[in-house]
């Protein structure tokens, strides 16, 4: 197997060199909505894998390389197929990479932040981001499918215990799964709790990927544009993570790219898609046609109209 992997284009990290940490499918976690299928080795004892030493010198080789060719490195990202925190030796990992003089990241699954001794170590980390599918303990289970021994509410203290004193950017996201965690208190639970978090920016979710299990369904678009209202009235900055990496947030002057590539993050007000229109010269037809087409979908609330990325074509 490849320990470390890349770099791999990513919209939250830039060009990110990925590391494995862990054999694939070892998870404290069995979600539903897993691209790694239904086959987890689940755990949640912190315990050893491979050799720290071995994983940064193998890192700092891949660094020198893309150095020596002159590319950029925005982040080195502990990202393996599985849950990265069972990682018994994260610590000297961690330390060991920030050697390296690339910001260092960490997408994990939240489930073992009720211990101490793993929220020291992630305090070396530049950037984290924590999942969180659900404050309601019979969702989450439904869900996420935790380890029965991950006691719920110590690990949301510990994640807001982590988020009042982590130095670096904290990002978190939140996976919609229709019927599950898609309902209005369900979204709203979770905006309150990243109200008390203040992350630097919230990711929404849905399933892309073949999930673990069949029947999984990624939510309407009413659903996404209602989430992506209510985590805003409380997080500064809230991004869709719905499959398309567009060229997000730029003005290409290009209308169709431009609408598409923005509303895969953010749903867009009637008003604001029809000034875009205006400044790149184009017509309502475009807007039409896309509808049409289903790459954009009508979406209205709080009298308002809205126009977000069709997911279902
Ligand atoms: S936490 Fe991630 S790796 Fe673990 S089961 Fe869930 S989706 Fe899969």
């Amino acid at each position: 197997m490849n320990t470390v992997f890349g770099p791999v284009p990513s919209r939250r990290l830039g060009r990110s060199l990925g590391i494995n940490n862990i054999p694939p499918k070892v998870c404290s976690y069995s979600c539903v909505y897993c691209q790694l299928g239904r086959a987890i080795e689940m755990s949640m004892v912190r315990r050893k894998f491979y050799d720290p030493r071995e994983l940064i010198e193998e890192t700092a080789r891949r660094v020198r390389e893309l150095r020596d060719k002159g590319e950029g490195l925005d982040y080195v990202t502990i990202v393996p197929n599985g849950e990265p925190t069972l990682d018994q030796d994260l610590g000297s990992l961690i330390a060991g990479l920030k050697e390296l003089e690339v910001p260092v990241a960490l997408i994990t699954n939240s489930s073992l932040m009720c211990d101490p001794i793993l929220r020291e170590e992630l305090h070396q980390l530049d950037w984290i981001s924590l999942k969180i599918d659900s404050v309601d303990e019979a969702t989450w289970r439904k869900i996420d499918r935790p380890h029965k021994n991950i006691d719920f509410k110590k690990m949301l203290n510990g994640m807001r215990t982590f988020a009042e004193t982590f130095p670096g950017t904290l990002t978190t996201e939140t996976m919609l799964v229709k019927g599950l965690n898609d309902g209005a208190a369900g979204v709203e639970g979770v905006a309150d709790f990243l109200d008390l978090l203040e992350p630097a920016k919230s990711y929404i979710s849905i399933p892309t990927r073949p999930p673990a299990e069949p029947w999984v369904e990624a939510p309407d678009e009413v659903s996404l544009a209602f989430a992506y209202r209510e985590f805003s009235s409380r997080v500064a900055h809230v991004e869709n993570l719905i499959g398309y990496e567009g060229n997000a947030f730029s003005f290409t002057g290009r209308p169709r790219e431009d609408l598409l590539s923005i509303t895969s993050v953010h749903p867009m007000r009637r008003e604001v898609v029809e000034e875009l229109l205006q400044k790149s010269k184009a017509s309502l037809a475009l807007l039409e046609e896309l509808l049409q087409s289903g790459e954009l979908v009508e979406v209205d609330f709080d009298e308002h109209r809205y126009y977000v990325r069709g997911f279902r074509r």
